[in-house]
């Protein structure tokens, strides 16, 4: 490891790898540090497939279409009565190859991003953790302090300081720029299973949400390679973990009151421990200063309802590197300059946010709105592709508040 870099990037994650391959080959020397030793355990295996165009711009297609990951060509949604929604086909709404994406295994996808960004030309260090950002005089990001794999701690230089250190975010807790959503208060139990039963055909790698009888929580349902499934319950968070209850107890209770889901268990078995992550949704109040930015989760997480998490992580990721890239060049590392893309991020991100309150609506369905409306399939297909930065790609949105509306006179008139 030098004692200075053009780009050192926080966290060997989605996002940071994205934005390490980027710089290294733009020609910036470039260092990226990763607190664990790779590969690491990580939640998040569902793609989304806009990831294709940040993962195709990476290098990573090929390398993806032979690996083992499963294909996911759909996604699903059931009531709490266990009434199944048609499934969303990608390809059905828009041919091309990018509509195919997949299910991963998250060791092995970032393990393959964090060789990527090595092989462009980033010093690449694992079990090497930053322990703090360095700002000079003028609250100027002049580089990190960091411990080594052997133990060392040392200071390195640098001109740009990327933070891709996702739910640590590492700066923003620094700068006290963390902002809760207090409506997104919710906590994740999750475990992996062994022969859940899959669907046959095109919707075999499909994610299927499901919502439990009274709405109190949803599962996801993600097929992974070897027959394992990914299966997790999310609720409020107080609900899912202050409630009396162990973890364990709260997610079998969820799941028996889960019809959508429980019968695809039949012959399953459960072959992982309960994970648990709790109050991950957030936002930051300001995403760049003078010789830093903010990338992936460390910038901010909404919610993992519709899989935009690694999709998010890899095009902030790609956006940031851009405009480093171009500082650099410049001579200009300024918050407003490598900031420059994040309006338009968050536009887009904005739509995802959207859709996540109509589901969390409990009047509200999916399968009800498109009963209603099915000259909008195409672009709720379109938002669940990931496909949210052109010009109206909201437009279902206008349409979408009144349903909600309606939905909820007639809950009060029963
Ligand atoms: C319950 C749950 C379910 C989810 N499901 C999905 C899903 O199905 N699909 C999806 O796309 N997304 C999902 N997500 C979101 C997804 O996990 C994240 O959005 C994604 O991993 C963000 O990528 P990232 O690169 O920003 O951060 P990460 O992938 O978290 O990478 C950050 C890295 O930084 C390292 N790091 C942290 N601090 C330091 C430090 N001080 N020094 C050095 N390294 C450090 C960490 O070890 C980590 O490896 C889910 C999230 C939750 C909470």
């Amino acid at each position: 490891m030098k004692n200075e870099y053009d780009v050192v990037i926080v966290g060997g994650g989605p996002a940071g790898c994205m934005a390490a391959t980027l710089v290294a080959e733009a020609g910036y020397s470039t260092l990226l540090v990763e607190r664990e030793q790779m590969p690491r355990f990580h939640v998040g295996e569902s793609l989304m497939p806009e990831c294709y165009w940040p993962l195709k711009r990476m290098g990573m297609i090929e390398r993806l279409e032979a690996s083992k990951f499963v294909r996911k060509k759909s996604v699903q949604f059931v009531t709490g009565n266990g009434k199944e929604s048609a499934p969303f086909y990608f390809q059905e709404h828009d041919p091309r190859p990018s509509s195919v994406t997949w299910q991963v295994e998250r060791a092995d996808f970032d393990q393959m991003l964090f060789a990527r960004a090595r092989e462009a030309g980033a010093d690449c260090h694992d079990s090497t953790r930053v322990l703090d950002l360095v700002l000079d005089a003028n609250q100027r990001a002049t580089g990190v302090k960091l411990r080594t794999a052997e133990g060392e701690t040392r200071q390195v230089g640098a001109q740009v300081v990327m933070d891709g250190s996702g739910q640590q975010s590492l700066i923003a807790n620094k700068l006290g720029l963390r902002e809760d959503i207090p409506s997104l208060k919710k906590a994740a139990i999750w475990t992996y299973y062994k022969n859940a039963r899959r669907d046959e055909g095109d919707n075999a790698g499909a994610t299927i949400i499901m919502h439990t009888v009274e709405k109190d929580s949803w599962f996801w349902f993600i097929p992974l390679s070897n027959d394992i499934t990914s299966i997790g319950c999310v609720g409020d968070s107080d609900y899912m973990l202050k409630s009396g209850v162990d973890q364990e107890t709260r997610f079998n209770q969820e799941l028996e009151r889960c019809p959508g889901l429980i019968n695809r268990l039949d012959s399953a078995e459960r072959v992982e421990k309960i994970h648990v992550a709790r109050e991950y949704s957030y936002w930051t109040r300001q995403h760049s200063g003078d010789g830093w930015v903010l990338i992936g989760d460390a910038f901010g997480f909404i919610d993992p309802l519709y899989s935009s998490g690694v999709y998010f992580a890899l095009v902030m990721g790609e956006r940031a590197a851009d405009a480093v890239v171009s500082a650099l060049a410049a001579g200009d590392t300024s918050a407003a300059r490598l900031g420059s893309w994040c309006a338009g991020f968050k536009e887009g991100a904005q739509l995802i946010r959207n859709l996540v309150d109509a589901f969390y609506t409990k009047e509200f369905s999916f399968g009800g709105f498109i009963k209603d409306n099915p000259q909008f399939k195409g672009n709720l297909t379109d938002l669940l592709i990931g496909r949210i930065f052109y010009d109206g790609a909201g437009n279902i949105f206008d349409e979408m508040k009144p349903a909600v509306a309606r939905a909820r006179a007639e809950v009060a008139m029963q």
